[in-house]
């Protein structure tokens, strides 16, 4: 079972098991893969792993897992609106990234992979860590200097080596490039590998809501992954005839660092430097930006920014109902107030809780 990585942008095809992390022509890649999921050959298994017949892995290494996944689906309430929140600050290194990281480094270990590269801000590095972690695999992770401490003692405590950038998020991409000359560079940005472990939670979604899927799907959107694995997951779904439409694909972003409003309303990307509590969405030039405004297109979506008062007012909203969630994840709650007027009564709306509140107790201390 071997896949073909194909590039969107110059059509080239590479086989999978090739160590290559984007295209020569400097693009992202994809996978030509489009599983379908017999519902009545499903497993006992209660994680993501539950789906492995629509993930592409040769085979599933039980030693690198944690049972990870099959998060819950609770109802919460803001400003009047029912919406259900899907848990994935639950996952083992406390955000959704987990499930990205899983497919990705079980990937890497598969190919005998001994040594990666990753540059991130924070949760991927805190997830990527944890999977090199298990898989014995060594993580050195780029971060640029000043990002929330607790995202690089956590990658540090897993064993990973922190490199620590000062300047923009863009130094500290260059400076992994050149790390990456002499390991792999496992950037979750360009790794499809790492949307089809992220896919996996509207296929939890989707079960938990009796195989239909919600009218809305809200999630803060940095580099995508969390977006485009969804979309990936309601395509092959929607190919398979489990479901017979999509739903709206909210991208919540910060007003301080918007570029996919940037990019659809014609105007030149915002700048680089950001500060925004919502750090985890500070991505000024996501790599698959193209895309992620496809997929919002293609399902009648939008895209939706807020201010850092409107995610400190979700923000305690959820902590008031008990969800301990981080500034980033509140963003898309506080996307949802701007939205009350067009969601009509009995239209369901799920929200994604990306990442822990435990992450940013400093930043959390100052807004209380
Ligand atoms: C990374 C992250 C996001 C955004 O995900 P992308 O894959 O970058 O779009 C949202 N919330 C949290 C908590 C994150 O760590
Ligand atoms: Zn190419």
């Amino acid at each position: 079972m071997l896949f073909n990585y194909f590039c969107p942008a110059c059509g080239k095809v590479i086989p999978s098991d090739k160590p290559v992390w984007r295209c020569e022509c400097g693009g992202y890649l994809d996978l030509d893969y489009m599983p379908v999921l017999d519902r009545s050959k499903l497993p006992d298994e209660k994680s993501m792993w539950r789906y492995s017949q629509v993930l592409p892995l040769e085979k599933i290494n039980p030693d690198l897992l944690f049972g990870e996944g099959f998060t819950p689906l609770l109802p919460m309430k803001f400003w009047g609106i029912d919406v259900l929140g899907k848990l994935d600050y639950l996952m083992p290194s406390g955000s959704f990234k987990d499930r990205g990281a899983a497919l990705m480094i079980h990937k890497c270990h598969e190919m005998g992979i001994k040594e990666i590269v990753e540059d991130s801000s924070g949760n991927s590095a805190c997830a990527v860590a944890a999977y090199c972690a298990r898989a014995g695999i060594k993580a050195n992770i780029y971060m640029p200097a000043g990002n929330s401490s607790a995202k690089s003692i956590q990658a540090r405590a897993y064993g990973a080596q922190i490199h620590l950038i000062p300047g923009s998020r863009t130094d500290c991409a260059d400076a992994a490039l050149e790390g990456a000359k002499k390991s792999y560079y496992a950037a979750h940005a360009y790794n499809p590998f790492f949307l089809h472990g992220t896919k996996t939670v509207i296929y939890e979604i989707a079960e938990q809501m009796n195989w239909q899927v919600p009218d809305y799907y809200f999630t803060p959107v940095g580099s995508g992954s969390q977006l485009l694995g969804v979309y990936l997951g309601l395509k092959e779904m929607l190919n398979a005839g489990i479901i017979d439409r999509m739903p709206r694909l909210m991208a919540v972003q910060s007003n301080h660092c918007a570029p996919l409003k940037d990019f659809a309303e014609g105007r030149p990307l915002c700048n680089p430097v950001s500060q925004s509590i919502a750090e985890g969405i500070a991505i000024a030039r996501p790599v698959r930006l193209n895309q992620i405004i496809a997929a919002v297109r293609e399902t009648g979506g939008d895209i939706v920014t807020v201010d850092d008062t409107e995610i400190v007012e979700a923000l305690k909203l959820s902590f008031g109902q008990g969800f301990y969630i981080e500034p980033t994840s509140a963003a898309a709650f506080a996307a949802l107030k701007q939205y009350s007027g067009k969601i009509k009564t009995g239209e369901k709306v799920v929200v994604s809780l990306t990442g822990h509140g435990l992450k940013a107790s400093s930043k959390i201390e100052s807004l209380l």
